[in-house]
C-alpha cells in the first residue's frame, strides 16, 4: 500500500495510508536512498509503499517515492551530515509579528531566500493584527507592501481575536503546508485557531512504540480537518541557508534576479562592481534597501562558514 509519513520517531515511522488509516512502520531491512546523505533515510511527508508483517498489526517500509522537495539541516552530532526534516511541501507559511516579539525583516529574507532554494513558495502571515495601534498598522502596510511587489502574498491575522483565520484556512486546504517563525509570534496559538481538534489519533495508536523510545522527531505533520496537512517544526528556529554558493543568492531574491541580468559583468556579485544593475536598481528605488542589506549580509556571511 502506499501512504504518506506523517510522524517519524527515528525507528518507528506512522504511515497514513491510501485507505485512511494510520499504520506503524519500521523500515525493511537494507533499505538505503542513494543521492541522499543524510542520518534520516525517511521524514515527514515522504510517500511511501509499505506492507504489513506477517501476523503483525506493524507494517514495513519497503519504497520510498521520489521527493517534490524537501528541506534539511545540518546534523548537530555529525558536523557533515545532514538530517532531512520533511518533505514533499506544496507551500510554507511564515508567521511573523512586527512587535511583541519583532521579527527582523533579516530574518524574514534568510527565511525567504532558503525556500526560494528550496523551491518552496511562501506565504507572510503576520500574527497579533490585535495589538498594532495606528503608527504599527501604518508600518505594517509598508512591510506588506514590500514583500507583496516582490511577489509574496501577506496576510493580516490574530489568533487571539480569530481575525482572517478563515481566509487562512482557505489557503490551507488541500495543501501540505510548513509552517514556520521565530518562538514566541504565536505560531502554535495560530496552529491551534485553524484547528483546534489537532490532538491527533495517531497519539493513541503508537503510544506503545512511543513509551521509552528515543525521539528524534523534529517535524509533526497534522491533517487538517477541512483536508490538507499542517507541518509543525517544534524544534527548528530557523532554516540553515543550506549548500547555496555566493554565486547564486542573488537568484533567490525574486527582484535582484530581475536587475542582475544586466549587470555590466556576468559573474558580478553586486557589491562593488561598476556597471550593476542590481545596486543602480537599489538607487533608483525599484529595489528594497532592506533587501539589499539583506542580500549583502547573507552574502558576507558566506565568508564565515567556511
Ligand atoms: P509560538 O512560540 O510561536 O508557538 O507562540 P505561542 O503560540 O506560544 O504564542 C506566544 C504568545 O503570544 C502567547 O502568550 C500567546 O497568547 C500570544 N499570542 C499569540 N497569538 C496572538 C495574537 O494574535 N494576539 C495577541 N495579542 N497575542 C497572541
Ligand atoms: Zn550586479
Amino acid at each position: 500500500m502506499k501512504g504518506k509519513v506523517i510522524k517519524s520517531t527515528g525507528s518507528w515511522y506512522i504511515v497514513l495510508g491510501d485507505d485512511g488509516n494510520y499504520y506503524d512502520c519500521r523500515i525493511k531491512g537494507k533499505f538505503r536512498i542513494k543521492g541522499i546523505k543524510s542520518t534520516n533515510p525517511i521524514a515527514v511527508g515522504d510517500v511511501v509503499d509499505f506492507e504489513m508483517e506477517p501476523g503483525e498489526p506493524t507494517a514495513l517500509i519497503a519504497h520510498l517515492h521520489d521527493r517534490e522537495n524537501y528541506i534539511i539541516r545540518k546534523s548537530v552530532n555529525l558536523s557533515k551530515q545532514t538530517q532531512v526534516i520533511a518533505a514533499n511541501m506544496d507551500q510554507a507559511v511564515l508567521v511573523v509579528t512586527l512587535g511583541a516579539p519583532r521579527t527582523s525583516l533579516g530574518f524574514i529574507d534568510r527565511f525567504l531566500v532558503t525556500s526560494e532554494a528550496y523551491h518552496i513558495p511562501t506565504i507572510l502571515v503576520f500574527n497579533k493584527y490585535d495589538i498594532y495601534d495606528d503608527e504599527a498598522k501604518v508600518y505594517l502596510q509598508e512591510i506588506k507592501d514590500l514583500y507583496g511587489q516582490i511577489g509574496y502574498s501577506c496576510y493580516d491575522v490574530s489568533a487571539t481575536t480569530g481575525y482572517g483565520i478563515e481566509v487562512i484556512k482557505g489557503l490551507l486546504k488541500d495543501k501540505t503546508t510548513l509552517f514556520s517563525g521565530h518562538s514566541g509570534v504565536g505560531k502554535s496559538s495560530l496552529i491551534n485557531a485553524i484547528f483546534p481538534e489537532k490532538q491527533l489519533k495517531t497519539m493513541a495508536i503508537s503510544e506503545v512504540h512511543q513509551k521509552g523510545m528515543h525521539t528524534t522527531t523534529f517535524a509533526e505533520m497534522f491533517e487538517l480537518p477541512f483536508g490538507g496537512f499542517v507541518i509543525d517544526t517544534p524544534g527548528i528556529r530557523e532554516l540553515g541557508v543550506v549548500d547555496i554558493e555566493p554565486e547564486e543568492l542573488s537568484g533567490y531574491f525574486p527582484e535582484l534576479r530581475e536587475f542582475s541580468p544586466q549587470c555590466k559583468f556576468n559573474n558580478c556579485t553586486h557589491v562593488h562592481e561598476p556597471g550593476c544593475a542590481v545596486i543602480k536598481g537599489v538607487e533608483e528605488g525599484h529595489i528594497a534597501p532592506t533587501r539589499y542589506d539583506s542580500y549583502i549580509s547573507i552574502f558576507h556571511n558566506f565568508d564565515s562558514r567556511a
